[in-house]
């Protein structure tokens, strides 16, 4: 079963967000607040698919509980959702481990597509976890194992969200070839997928893990008003 947690205080919203997400076949559960989401979560032992998690609620803020959903779940897919004033808000809910976000007001068409697209992605990594699908590749000081998404680096575990293992599985096949921001928001995020600050934003975040000086790296370099490069 496809299982989303819905996150938001305003019923209307949450409504909207509830009856299109069941019509296309999500079993959700919902919730107006920070604190009873996560008590929802634990009571699940986190066995969700997707959270969708509005920015603003009325106990914690939405970035600050990604942050703690993202810390007790590595797997969980996270779509945030957020007014277009609150652009400082989504950059930290994305480097805080949220994997996409939906600007409000967003048509059921639009919601459906985001959480689609997420979900086949969770679902494409649970099946290769099952599966035992290909375990580990190295390459040089790093390993990629495919079984818990996880990154080593001279054999010390570094741990990835679905986003940043896809990311790193994309430049491990493409090494030494300049891959596009478009090419790696479309390979990664979908091909409706127009903007690529996502992309920024999450390689930063990739740098912060991996880098032995995010400010000045080495492995993921980036190729001027071109995209990124992986060397190693
Ligand atoms: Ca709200």
């Amino acid at each position: 079963m496809k299982k989303v947690l819905v996150i938001e205080d305003e019923a209307a919203i949450r409504e909207f967000e509830v009856i299109n997400l069941r019509r296309a076949g999500y079993e959700v559960l919902e919730t107006g607040d920070g604190k009873s989401a996560l008590e929802i979560l634990e009571n699940n032992n986190f066995d969700f698919d997707l959270a969708i998690l509005d920015i603003m609620l009325p106990d914690v803020s939405g970035v600050e509980l990604c942050r703690e959903l993202r810390n007790k779940n590595e797997t969980i897919g996270i779509i945030l959702l957020t007014a277009k004033s609150q652009e400082m808000d989504k950059i930290s809910g994305l480097m805080y481990g949220a994997d996409d976000y939906i600007t409000k007001p967003f048509s059921p068409s639009e919601l459906l597509a985001r959480v689609d697209a997420l979900y086949r992605r969770v679902a494409l990594n649970k099946t290769r976890s099952e599966n035992n699908f290909k375990e580990e590749i190295k390459f040089g000081e790093f390993s990629i194992n495919f079984k818990n998404f996880s990154l080593k680096k001279h054999g010390k575990i570094i741990n990835l969200t679905q986003v940043e293992f896809q990311m790193m599985e994309y430049f491990f096949s493409n090494q030494g070839t300049i891959l596009t921001r478009e090419q790696i928001l479309h390979r990664i995020w979908g091909e409706k997928y127009s903007d690529e600050k996502i992309v920024d934003v999450n390689i930063r975040r990739l740098r912060m893990k991996i880098e032995n000086n995010p400010s000045r790296p080495k492995y993921i370099i980036t190729v001027w008003k071109t995209g990124y490069k992986w060397i190693n």
